[in-house]
């Protein structure tokens, strides 16, 4: 790595102690840009890095609640406005046990170049909070909701920052927050995304990130002269992203035989169907229960319960390609090794940072199709954008018209992150040509914006 890249690294160590998410994104991204800084020299007197790597605004607020026993409840909200030189703050809010200022920091971060790839006029931002939906009613969850949008409202704003979901934030809870941001401004607006179809919401949302990372997948085996029609295909977690993928998978003749949740993974080696994964969606959006019960329901299927340390025995099931689409860090050396030592043809990331750097080297050094989330899981966001537009202009567009620009815009990514790697050398290295491809974009933004 370039030395003054590892210094800027360093001093971004020092300044976030604690913070071990965010600086991985960081090392991985930056690693890829000294040759970008000696070809750009103003980048690096502009001090570009530096300041990508702080946000503009970090919002901290109490989120108290009433449980159904009566019991006052307190959680945490955040939410991080990482870079808004390119658009409003855009990016998800995560509800989950493990969310904190880093982990938040680490998906900004992430979204803020990823939201440049899509070529839409979107800043990045990501918020949360430590809350866990699993296991409350939905009164709870209402209450939940409405308390943690009184803290964020004043903060947010179709022209400011446009939240959407993320792991623990589906339909429901968008619901629940966009009624709240109603109430209290008295205004209906686009300040939210992944609103339902009735209420500003756009078709095609809910399937945007599953579906463009098959886009996406087609795209890179094209380059190889194959698809992914016929492939065994792993697909990890069973929530929104990976219901997608499987439901685009199916659409191109692709055979899917894996989906997981935090508990367990099931393996059908028959393949995931469309009539099975209806039933998941209804156990998973409706019923809210675990995987472990597709096993109970449907002959033929293996489940086995997570198992804990650097090893996930879903990934050592025999397939062409893999679809991570649970967290961050879920494929380990030891899981990436496993899909390597079966041939995987291409690792597609659904989910933000599902791969350790470890795992990441070697995907590189064995030059299979491996697409970062940055660039395979744009789709969602990008779809989001494509709300906001009609949000503006107070229209509903047709699910064939959502759907052909979700894959073009997949296709103008595949594009932008494939010439970037070419440019610098780097042929077929897709981390290299995201990472140059979104921080070249966000960086001219900023250089023409002045210091601020
Ligand atoms: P959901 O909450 O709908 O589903 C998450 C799934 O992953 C669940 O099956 C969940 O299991 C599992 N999971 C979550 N945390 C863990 C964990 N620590 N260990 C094991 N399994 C876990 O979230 P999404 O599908 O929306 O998000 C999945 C990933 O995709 C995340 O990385 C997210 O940031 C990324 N992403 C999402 C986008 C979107 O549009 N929704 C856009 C771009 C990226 P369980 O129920 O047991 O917790």
């Amino acid at each position: 790595m370039n030395s003054y890249v590892q210094d800027v690294i360093e001093q971004i160590a020092a300044a976030n102690p604690g913070e071990p998410e965010f600086l991985q994104a960081v090392t991985e991204a930056y690693g890829c840009l000294g040759p970008v800084l000696e070809r750009h020299p103003e980048y690096r007197d502009g001090k570009l890095l530096q300041r990508m790597a702080e946000p503009e605004r970090v919002i901290m607020f109490r989120v108290p609640w009433v449980d159904d026993a009566g019991e006052v409840q307190i959680n945490r909200g955040i939410r991080v406005q990482m870079n808004s030189a390119i658009g409003p703050y855009k990016g998800g809010l995560r509800f989950h046990p493990t969310v904190r200022l880093g982990l938040l920091k680490f998906l900004a971060f992430e979204q803020v170049f990823k939201n440049a790839l899509t070529t839409l006029p979107m800043g990045g931002g990501k918020g949360g909070s430590d809350f866990d939906p699993k296991g409350k009613s939905d009164a709870e969850v209402r209450r939940f909701c409405q308390s943690f949008m009184t803290g964020l409202y004043r903060h947010i704003g179709q022209f400011t920052d446009v939240p959407a979901g993320d792991i623990g934030v589906g339909s429901r809870e968008i619901g629940y927050l966009f009624g709240q941001y109603k109430r209290i401004t008295n205004e209906f607006s686009g300040v939210l995304t992944g609103k339902g179809y009735d209420w500003g919401g756009s078709l095609i949302r809910p399937e945007a990130t599953g579906y463009g990372a098959v886009y996406f997948a087609d795209e890179m085996l094209a380059t190889r002269g194959d698809s992914i029609a016929g492939k065994t295909c792993l697909v990890s977690g069973s929530g929104n992203v990976a219901q997608y993928t499987v439901e685009k998978l199916i659409d191109e003749g692709a055979l899917p035989v894996t989906l997981s949740d935090s508990s367990g993974f099931i393996h059908d080696p028959a393949g995931i169907d469309r009539e099975k994964l209806e039933w998941v969606k209804e156990l998973k959006n409706v019923r809210r229960g675990r995987i472990r019960e597709y096993a109970e329901r449907f002959p033929g299927v293996t489940y086995a319960p997570a198992e804990a340390g650097e090893h996930n025995p879903l990934w050592e099931v025999p397939a062409d390609c893999a679809f991570p689409s649970a967290t961050q860090n879920e494929i380990s050396a030891t899981d990436a090794k496993s899909l390597l030592g079966n041939e995987v043809t291409a690792v597609v990331e659904g989910a933000n940072m599902p791969t350790t750097p470890e795992g990441v080297e070697l995907f590189l050094t064995a030059g299979i199709l491996y697409a970062p989330g940055k660039a395979a899981n744009a789709g969602g966001v990008a779809v989001s954008g494509l709300e906001m537009a009609q949000d503006s202009e107070r229209m509903h567009w047709a699910r064939r018209v959502v759907d052909e620009q979700l894959r073009s815009i997949m296709k103008s990514v595949h594009e932008q992150v494939s010439t970037a790697a070419e440019e610098y050398g780097r042929a077929g290295n897709y981390v290299a040509g995201a990472n140059i491809a979104g921080f070249c974009r966000v960086a001219e933004a900023m250089l023409a914006e002045g210091v601020e």
